[in-house]
């Protein structure tokens, strides 16, 4: 039993991190928790202070005969911030990091500069009143209090620095007219509604038979207090947001909030629409525009029972909702569902355990949904609900497969295939519009060759070999090297090397090719600032475009009713990513490209170009039979034993100083081998020290280690051990460690 708690007794203080000690009551050893709120002595006077347990220890930071002691526990505790607290200790210890780290993911910070209370003046009677008073004051030439009340009618509440410096409106006058009831001061701030310029309409989808059933098997359960994790697999276009809009009202109607999680770059004007016309200013959103404030004022509202329904990317997912009743995670397969800083949770399954403390349940909804989830409901771990047809039957579009080494050998070198030009000129000639996809996110480099499309891999680990600064190829897994082949060594071609084709080149050679056509593109570099995304997605919504340029950013459920052709111009680029989702990747991403095609009336095409067309992740996106893709990837993991069959660590071992980093991460190795040698771990696969994927950041050197075991809290072993062993050891003191389970990004 840990006898020692720390807590903190400012949960809004700038500095989580500022822990106090206490001593645990023996009687109380078993009884408290992380999360929970004490009451404490605190201070010179030992002021009765209420505090929150972040940390539960056998090892007391200071002089034993000096720790005050723990009072008792403060009874019928509801405070949100008690489960947002253990939320964060079960991400610590699922994760890695600190508690401070993850205390700072779950918890908002209060910003310094705003705790200043600014005052408001807000308008005490109703709008009709106020233009009556306000005929009265300008007939009797009440300036000063016309001035004010017409600026209250268009701004409601008013600043009250505005009034008095920018309207020069005098305190008396604002204090007499508080007390003839026109308006009233407050401290309070009012927090803004981000989405106050939207329209409301009442249209109301009537739902089909598909998504009736599918909300009745969630709903049935839900009234029954029975909470669980739901995947909804619904192909492009099937409806699977009504369903989500539905589910939500109910929910909303039993006094119970909704957190709806969405990737970013899905988290469109059109989609936040649908959620307002719905729910008006009962819904908020968080977006990572929003300055730390913004979102602190949004988190806020939640708390102050200001909003039912929170819609955002991966962080929305701690909005203090206090009586959460359900969380929706749509587009679950994405990566960016995955923290790519410490700790590094998956916004999945941290969600399922906030909803196992609320008593809520869980939606997660896909067109594909990702190996790991679907391999939970096959397992009986969610509940599988499905929708296969598309709204108003709308046939899923017809899709080719184009052989880009047969291009070659017909003297085509161009990126654009002969079918895809042809398919494009047609669609000019008919004014309808067009959308080519490149996947850039598999430019880590990997090699191929053009002629007979092989693709250099390890012979070990069967990821693609990366392609080097210093000219080597390399593995990230186990750092097996070998030098950058001349010729194909499959067929002897000279057409062999990195694959390379950027947006902006292939825009080049388009406007080129298609003279009359407008283009747009759609990339990092265009959606740089404040509106760019939406803008070029309005742009080509408006039809002020031909053709629709884009990487992955463009497949996200947007809804372009004449789009009729979608070009995924080399489908290879993320089958070769170096990690064991390739092929997983590719798959999503032809479906989800396809998806976009034939929305509206005319039915759509599709046409995907490879040096792999046998590829089973190809030829089943063309066939869009997520059955058998899945049954044929579930083996391989198994094989292979990666996830979801058995769990994977990778840790990270990072210093300024190369040689350092090579040593402590060999040293580490060591440490683990002698555990297995100690016939302790058993089942344990080790593979590196190799670099990491980046191997250099800012100058400093990355190098990673890899952990295999069916186990997952076998992994959580290997962190903890090697977290305190790195903790105990002055040599690591330069050193900075990460892990990152199951990963999906990598270092
Ligand atoms: P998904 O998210 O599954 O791709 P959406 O929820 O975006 O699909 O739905 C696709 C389109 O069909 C949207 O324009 C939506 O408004 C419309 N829609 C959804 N359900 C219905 C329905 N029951 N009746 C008519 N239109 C619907
Ligand atoms: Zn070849
Ligand atoms: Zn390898």
């Amino acid at each position: 039993m840990p006898r020692y708690a720390n807590v903190i007794i400012d949960i809004s203080h700038e500095k989580l991190d500022k822990t106090f000690q206490y001593k645990i009551p023996t009687d109380q050893q078993d009884v408290i928790k992380v999360g929970m709120q004490v009451e404490v002595p605190f201070g010179n006077g030992d002021r009765k202070s209420t505090a929150f347990v972040v940390e539960l220890t056998d090892t007391p930071e200071y002089d034993i005969s000096k720790l005050k002691e723990i009072k008792g526990v403060v009874k019928e505790s509801i405070a949100i911030e008690s489960q947002l607290i253990a939320l964060a200790a079960w991400m610590r210890k699922n994760y890695g990091g600190t508690m401070n780290h993850a205390l700072r993911t779950v918890l908002p910070v209060k910003q310094k500069s705003r705790e200043k209370k600014q005052r408001f003046i807000w308008l005490a009677m109703s709008r009709k009143k106020a233009r009556e008073s306000l005929a009265v004051f300008e007939k009797k030439h009440n300036t000063a209090r016309a001035k004010l009340l017409s600026s209250l009618l268009e701004q409601n509440p008013l600043p009250y620095e505005v009034a008095t410096r920018k309207l020069n409106i005098a305190a008396a006058v604002i204090r007499a007219m508080e007390n003839m009831g026109i308006l009233r001061v407050e401290e309070k701030r009012a927090y803004r509604s981000p989405l106050r310029e939207m329209k409301q309409s009442r249209k109301r989808v009537v739902l089909n038979e598909e998504q009736r059933q599918a909300v009745d098997v969630i709903w049935k359960d839900f009234s029954k207090g029975k909470y669980q994790t739901y995947l909804l697999r619904g192909v492009t276009g099937s409806g699977k947001t009504a369903v989500y809009i539905e589910l939500i009202e109910q929910v909303v109607k039993r006094g119970r909030q909704a957190i709806v999680l969405i990737p970013e770059i899905a988290l469109t004007y059109q989609t936040v629409l649908r959620f307002y016309q719905r729910f008006g200013e009962r819904v908020s959103i968080l977006n990572s525009k929003m300055s730390p404030g913004e979102r602190y004022d949004q988190f806020e509202r939640a708390k102050n029972g200001e909003v039912d329904v929170m819609i955002g990317p991966r962080s929305a997912l701690f909005t203090p909702f206090s009586n959460l009743g359900i969380i929706i995670i749509d587009e679950e397969h994405e990566n960016s569902y995955k923290s790519e800083t410490i700790p590094r949770y998956h916004a999945r399954e941290a969600a399922i355990e906030r909803a196992r403390m609320a008593d809520a349940s869980v939606v997660l909804g896909s067109a594909t949904p990702s190996m790991d989830s679907y391999y939970q409901a096959k397992t009986g771990n969610y509940v599988l609900l499905t929708l296969e047809k598309r709204i108003e039957e709308k046939p899923l579009p017809r899709c080719y497969i184009v052989d880009l080494r047969e291009e070659l050998r017909q003297g085509n070198r161009s990126i654009l295939s002969e079918k895809l030009q042809e398919l494009m000129n047609q669609r000019l000639k008919k004014h309808q519009q067009i959308m080519l996809f490149i996947n850039r996110r598999g430019l880590a480099g990997f090699v191929s060759c053009r002629a007979c499309g092989h693709v250099v891999k390890c012979p070990h680990c069967d990821v693609s070999l990366s392609q080097h600064n210093n000219g080597r190829l390399m593995c990230h897994y186990c750092g097996f090297t070998s030098d950058m082949p001349k010729k194909c060594p499959e067929c002897g071609s000279n057409y062999i090397g990195g694959f390379k084709a950027g947006t902006q080149k292939i825009e080049e050679i388009v406007k080129k090719r298609f003279s009359g056509a407008r283009v747009l593109r759609m990339d990092l570099d265009t959606t740089r600032n404040k509106d760019g995304y939406e803008k070029i997605l309005s742009s080509f919504a408006n039809q002020e475009a031909d053709i629709l340029i884009g990487t992955q950013m463009i497949v996200k459920g947007h809804d372009f009713p004449n789009v009729t052709l979608v070009g995924v111009l080399a489908a290879d680029l993320s089958l070769h990513v170096s990690d064991f989702h390739g092929s997983e990747r590719t798959f999503q991403l032809i479906t989800q490209a396809a998806g976009r095609a034939g929305r509206g009336k005319q039915a759509g095409e599709v046409v995907i170009q490879t040096y792999s067309p046998d590829h089973y992740a190809i030829e089943l996106a063309q066939k869009q039979d997520y059955e058998k893709f899945y049954e044929i990837e579930i083996s391989y993991r198994e094989l292979m034993q990666y996830p979801p069959i058995g769990h994977m660590l990778v840790m990270l071992v990072a210093s300024e100083d190369e040689m350092t980093a090579i040593l402590s991460s060999e040293l580490l190795a060591a440490k683990i081998r002698q555990a297995q040698e100690n016939g302790k771990l058993i089942g344990l696969q080790m593979i590196g020290p190799a670099d990491a994927g980046v191997a250099k950041v800012k100058d400093i050197y990355r190098k990673v280690l890899y952990f295999k075991h069916q186990d997952y809290l076998v992994l959580i072993q290997i962190k903890d051990v090697l977290e305190q062993f790195v903790g105990r050891h002055r040599e690591f003191g330069n050193v900075i460690i990460q892990f990152d389970f199951d990963p999906m990004n990598g270092f």
